[in-house]
């Protein structure tokens, strides 16, 4: 496991630090603890079944519901940074705007308009 300082866990909002390792991939993080719960609730029976059909915001006050609010606009945030950190990976192999374009189903153009950097990739021709 690798810490991954200055990411959050996808699922609780936790900074990743020394003492909370994060793991993740395609831009979602999870840290030890939820894993733990997560295995916990997946291996046990009672648990199982309690939390089968409910979704947890059910069981959640509209204060707690409010206040997830910046934690899923944070998580989000992370997400479409880690897709921008993958087209500049993309970019670094010469892969053309156009044909990330054609693999998001948009021109080229347009992925050059959402992925390049101000004052970075600026090679639109390419
Ligand atoms: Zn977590």
């Amino acid at each position: 496991m690798v810490a991954r300082e200055g990411k959050i866990c996808s699922f609780c909002a936790t900074p990743g630090s020394r003492d909370l390792q994060l793991v993740g991939g395609l831009g979602a993080q999870v840290c030890e603890t939820c894993i733990d719960d997560f295995h916990a609730l997946l291996h046990d029976p009672e648990k199982r079944a309690a939390s089968k059909g409910a979704f947890p915001w059910e069981a959640m006050s509209d204060a707690e519901v409010l206040a997830t609010l910046p934690q899923i606009m944070a998580s989000a945030e992370q997400n479409n940074a880690f897709a921008h950190e993958w087209v500049d990976l993309l970019r670094e192999r010469n892969i053309s705007w156009a044909e990330i374009g054609r693999t998001l189903g948009v021109s080229r153009q347009a992925a050059w308009e959402r992925f390049a950097r101000k004052g970075g990739d600026k090679s639109e021709t390419a």
